[in-house]
């Protein structure tokens, strides 16, 4: 896996008064995707390009100081989560390029074959790179494509056609914001408009924040011209049916208030979801509370206790104020479970708990929240997992460890259990996923589950 390894969100605003002030609102509500750095460009006045990047997090980041050096009626900006390359200023986007005038930012990734391809081509024609991340690369192919005379949508469409991988992104290019979605669609992106003003996201929860209204998703293989006082003008530049939508936005990284790939996230698929796994999984466990691991688990566990009547106890509490564990670079991740969770003994003493959870990665989470119900008087540990084992890498945008430390590349169902220490375990399967996008009216089949089968078809991956 080459650098964007990450879990990113992009935000734009086309014809408000001051843009950067309801980008950096969008990026509040897109904190969850990223919360290591941001960036912000903006069209001056002078039709100059401008970017500030900062580290760390939206609400410390951009004062009177920076918003005064980014006024503009045209502004994108980006939330990054990343591992490799830490907190250098270089690697926030967005990008910036100068001849010809060009700005982009990304969410998803562009797998090692392809990424080493198109840099070794670009540096063949004296490119200088300043990053090893993709979302450079992205941004300098475009600006090649632009300086040998094509104009956006000849290039965005070459883009396409050349450059297989994840990237929803925004760019600014001649006083105009466009929206890109890759022809599989991986990574989400809609638009709204706020009165006069256009906006794009990468979650509706960044339309909602600011008021906007919610028009639809940019397609996958869309390209969408957004200039001030005009309509959006729309270039459907590559036709193929063929879709990837990850589902893990729908089963972890979106926040449960969005709308992904048109389907409500925590009221719609993890709430029908938690209903399923109580119809599959719960009918024959004797259990007296279901609780979920917050807060991505909560519609889950909802579900569950609607369709089996069981009592639904908060017998995790969250601190909101430390990251989430799975999207922290791994250094930091170990002490952060302890700080993250605190049980609460009142909701677990004397009960046989069943403790719904998204995922396993590594399974040193699980384990540590399975000794911590049983330290506060569970009687039994029971544990259901809302995705299937995660047995590959991915590759599309999302920080997973190499196989090797996958647990369920190393172990079957019942060895992980014995590893958490779980009285039972239970995973939902491919096709309970399938069946239920399916009852939500989407297709299963346009959606991504490589981390689970190791199907990474058609985009080439590394091996
Ligand atoms: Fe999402 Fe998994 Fe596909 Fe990556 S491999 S895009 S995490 S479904």
């Amino acid at each position: 896996m080459t650098k964007l390894k990450e879990e990113c969100a992009v935000y734009g605003v086309c014809g408000y008064h001051n843009a950067v002030n309801p980008v950096v609102e969008g990026l509040y509500s897109l904190q969850h995707r990223g919360q290591e750095g941001s960036g912000i460009a903006v069209v001056a006045p002078d039709s100059q390009l401008i970017v500030v990047k900062k580290p760390g997090l939206v609400s410390d980041s951009y004062g009177e100081l920076e918003r005064r050096k980014l006024a503009g009626k045209v502004a994108i900006g980006h939330t990054r989560y990343s591992t490799a390359g830490g907190l250098s200023l270089l690697n926030p986007h967005p990008f910036v390029v100068n001849n010809p005038p060009l700005a982009g930012c990304w969410n998803g990734n562009i797998p090692r074959p392809t990424y080493d391809y198109w840099r070794d081509y670009l540096k063949d024609k004296w490119c200088d790179f300043d990053t090893e991340n993709d979302g450079e690369l992205l941004v300098r192919l475009l600006a090649h494509r632009l300086y040998s005379g094509d104009d956006m949508v000849a290039a965005v469409r070459w883009l396409f056609q050349n450059v297989t991988g994840a990237y929803s992104g925004l760019l600014l290019h001649d006083g105009k914001m466009y929206a890109v979605r890759d022809p599989l669609g991986y990574r989400p992106l809609v638009f709204g408009d706020r009165g006069k003003s256009w906006v794009v996201s990468s979650e509706t929860v960044g339309l909602d924040i600011i008021k906007a209204r919610h028009h639809q998703e940019v397609q996958p293989g869309e390209l969408v011209e957004f200039a001030v006082g005009q309509k959006p003008i729309h270039y459907q530049l590559a036709q193929s049916d063929l879709r990837r939508f990850c589902i893990f936005e729908l089963i972890y990284f979106a926040r449960p208030d969005s709308v992904v790939f048109n389907i409500p996230v925590g009221h719609g698929f993890r709430r029908a979801l938690g209903k399923r796994m109580y119809h599959q999984y719960g009918c024959d466990l004797d259990i007296d509370v279901v609780i979920p691991v917050p807060d991505s688990a909560n519609d889950f566990a909802l579900g569950y206790h609607e369709a089996s009547g069981v009592p639904l106890g908060f017998g995790l509490r969250r601190n909101h104020y430390v990251g989430r564990t799975f999207i922290e670079p791994k250094k930091k991740r170990a002490p952060k479970v302890r700080r993250k969770l605190n049980p609460d003994r009142a909701v677990i003493a004397g009960k046989r708990v069943l403790i719904i959870d998204d995922s396993i990665v590594r399974s040193t989470t699980m384990l540590k929240i399975v000794r911590m119900l049983r330290r506060n008087g569970a009687k039994e540990v029971h544990v259901l997992i809302g995705s299937p084992l995660i047995t590959h890498s991915c590759y599309f945008g999302v920080d997973t460890p190499d196989r090797d430390e996958l647990v369920a590349a190393q172990n079957d169902v019942d060895g992980i259990r014995r590893l958490i220490e779980a009285d039972t375990l239970q995973y939902v399967t491919i096709q309970d996923l399938r069946s239920t996008v399916l009852d939500l009216g989407a297709k299963p089949d346009h959606f991504c589950g490589a981390c689970f089968s190791g199907d990474y078809h058609p985009t080439p991956v590394p091996g």
